[in-house]
């Protein structure tokens, strides 16, 4: 290849807000035919926010809304993840007072556990209830509406016993419906990669007409799926925000950070979109095209 040709396309990109940091990722991007994309903070916004509480013990006079969105913000305080942030945001703007945890564990890719105000609290997925053995199934009548509508649903356990059930809502960005069909247009397969269930996933999906999900994903398991999908002899672009995106996105053969992501993805990618939009993808696309045809 001639480093000229590629040094004006790295120049091009970066006044694109394409951040090129390994000049072979432009080079292989062109040969890419399958995008696998994360969801939260990728497909979405990254900011999400608490749009239902379900308190089981309401009626009963045990823990009612406040009182649980209470005690599960003040253990989610320990936690850096994006849904902790929007609970802890929620909390905030309701005036609670938040107790501090102790004992905080995070499960990676189920959720967190520690005591709150002398009680053990579980906070996660299905997954982290089943591991605990806490019975979930009166929790799960709403919780399918709610995955239907495209919401997380957190499950929520109070010294052993199910005490409710949170919605959380990431806004889809707004460019990301345009760049998925152009990306697709331009003969790619697009793939959502998620850590969240199955009828959230496929929910979200569905409004972006992508049909290929692999949902339930643990952290470890992103760079599984992307090893096997290039061993079927795919070469396989991933874009990531996320800690537990980093290992899929060093695994890829183009690894493509958002500017909004953690330090981690961006030290993990070839290619960073500083915009933090997916429209950088469908640029970053078309520049590895057009450089690679300048070569030859
Ligand atoms: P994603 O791929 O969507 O970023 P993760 O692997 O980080 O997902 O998490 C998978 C699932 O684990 C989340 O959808 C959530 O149900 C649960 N989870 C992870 N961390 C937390 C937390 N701090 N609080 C509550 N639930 C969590
Ligand atoms: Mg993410």
């Amino acid at each position: 290849a001639t480093p000229m040709s590629i040094m004006v396309g790295v120049g091009r990109g970066a006044r694109a807000g394409v951040l090129i940091r390994d000049a072979e990722s432009l080079q292989r991007l062109e040969q890419v035919d399958t995008v696998v994309i994360d969801k939260t903070g990728t497909l979405t916004e990254g900011r999400p926010r608490v749009t239902r509480i379900h308190a089981t013990g309401a009626a009963t006079g045990e823990l009612g809304e406040d009182e649980l969105l209470r005690l599960v913000a003040g253990l989610e305080q320990g936690s850096e993840h994006p849904l902790a942030e929007g609970i802890v945001a929620e909390a905030r703007e309701r005036g609670l007072d938040l107790p501090e945890a102790s004992d905080f564990d995070a499960e990676n890719g189920k959720g967190v556990t520690g005591r709150v105000d002398g009680k053990t609290v579980l906070v996660g997925n299905r997954t982290l209830m089943e591991g605990h053995d806490i019975d979930t199934k009166t929790l799960e009548g709403s919780a399918t509406s709610w995955r239907h509508e495209g919401a997380t649903v957190i499950s929520v356990a109070v010294d052993g016993q199910p005490a409710g059930l949170l919605a959380i809502a990431d806004p889809i960005r707004e460019s990301t419906a345009d760049a998925v069909h152009r990306l697709q247009r331009a003969g790619l397969e697009v793939v959502m990669l998620t850590g969240d269930s199955e009828e959230t996933a496929r929910a979200v999906a569905r409004q972006l007409d992508i049909d290929q999900v692999r949902a339930n994903v643990l952290p470890e398991g992103k760079s599984e799926v992307v090893e096997r999908m290039r061993s079927e002899g795919r070469v396989v672009a991933m874009a990531g925000d996320g800690v537990n995106d980093a290992p899929a996105l060093a695994a890829a053969d183009v690894g493509i950070a958002m500017g909004s992501g953690t330090d981690v993805a961006i030290e993990s990618a070839g290619i960073t979109l500083l915009r933090g939009d997916l429209d950088g993808l469908v640029q970053a696309h078309r520049l590895s095209k057009a450089t690679m045809r300048n070569i030859r």
